[in-house]
């Protein structure tokens, strides 16, 4: 039996895809890349998420984590970055080198993806598609099942592994023909198109960018911490992060490096934050005085408070008054 590998996005095109060969009688495998700019949180559920895509749309998927190879790219992607960190050109080559390393683990003739040219602007014209294809060492081996028939046939088809009068001729923005063909597989209930990509939100990756052009080693779990709560760059080089509920709070302290400090009020409710990198001390002060600002207001709301900063065995307790916003505003990040 032939199999195909696809490149599984989750949105409806991945979808369609997998449908429209697997309607071929072919195999399909489907793997979805993550790191922790899109789709990390599913590494925790894989089994749950594999049984709702087998369940919902009749595919099965793997997830593979590319994190450190994504990290190593990203801080120089060859053909830059889009409007915000977004580097969707060597985004895509990693993606698809990574897919073509795992053809041979899962028996696959060929890849497949749900790309329709001239959908986004930048990563799906007809140039950049074949620069993709090219600098990915997949050229041939990539069929693109929605929009086929507007390409020239690759292998899989010149071989006759894939019928190419079964495939597609979707070309543009619309999104109708996706809908129909959605609904003739009997697909009613799909994620609507979204960025689910950090890198292209204006504020997060301003945030990534700030990290990548301070830290010359990116870590794992910097990263993670870098994509929620708030961050300050504190005057005097510390990095400090401020949970913004108990959610964000038991996140910090799950993820905090034993060489951080957890920082909160130990006889006050408040946020919880995690101090990175800071010596000075001004910059414990700097802390402290965040953590009672963003603290619970307490009847006579001013009122300093005792901070705990714990890191290993150590402790340390300063007093602090809150923070007047002015001083802090633009320590923000
Ligand atoms: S939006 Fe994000 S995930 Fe999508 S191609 Fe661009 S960088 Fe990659």
């Amino acid at each position: 039996m032939t199999r195909a590998l696809a490149l599984f996005s989750g949105g409806l095109d991945s979808i369609l895809a997998c449908r429209v060969v697997a309607a071929q009688g072919i195999a399909v495998q489907a793997v979805k890349f993550v790191t922790p700019f899109f789709g990390y949180e599913l590494l925790a559920k894989e089994e749950q998420y594999a049984r709702m895509v087998r369940e919902s749309y009749g595919i099965e998927v793997v997830l593979r984590d590319v994190s450190e190879a994504y990290f190593a790219m990203l801080r120089n992607p060859p053909h830059g970055y889009g409007k915000n960190f977004n580097p969707c050109i060597d985004c895509k080559i990693l993606l698809f080198r990574e897919a073509k390393r795992l053809m041979e683990e899962f028996a696959a003739s060929f890849l497949i993806t749900g790309e329709v040219i001239g959908q986004r602007p930048m990563s799906q014209r007809r140039d950049t598609l074949r620069v993709i294809e090219r600098d990915s060492g997949c050229e041939g081996i990539l069929l693109r099942p929605l929009c086929a028939k507007t390409q020239e046939p690759t292998r899989a088809e010149r071989d006759g592994l894939v019928d190419r009068e079964l495939l597609l001729d979707f070309n543009g923005r619309g999104r109708q023909p996706q809908i129909q063909l959605a609904e003739q597989f009997g697909i009613t209930d799909y994620p609507r198109p979204a960025g689910g990509c950090v890198l292209t939100e204006a504020d997060q990756a301003k945030r990534i960018a700030w990290y990548y052009a301070r830290y010359p080693e990116i870590r794992l779990n910097d990263i993670r911490l870098l994509l929620f709560g708030r961050h300050f760059q504190l005057p005097h080089g510390g990095w400090f992060v401020l949970g913004r509920d108990e959610a964000e709070n038991a996140r910090l302290e799950a993820l905090h490096d034993p060489g951080d400090y957890l920082v909160h009020m130990p006889e006050r409710p408040g946020p919880m934050g995690v101090l990175h990198g800071a010596v000075h001390p001004d910059d414990f002060a700097a802390a402290a005085g965040l953590v009672v600002r963003f603290g619970k207001k307490m009847a006579g709301a001013s009122a300093p408070a005792t901070v705990l900063f714990a890191s290993g065995g150590e402790e340390r307790f300063l007093v602090a008054e809150p923070l007047a916003d002015a001083l802090f505003q633009e320590w923000s990040l």
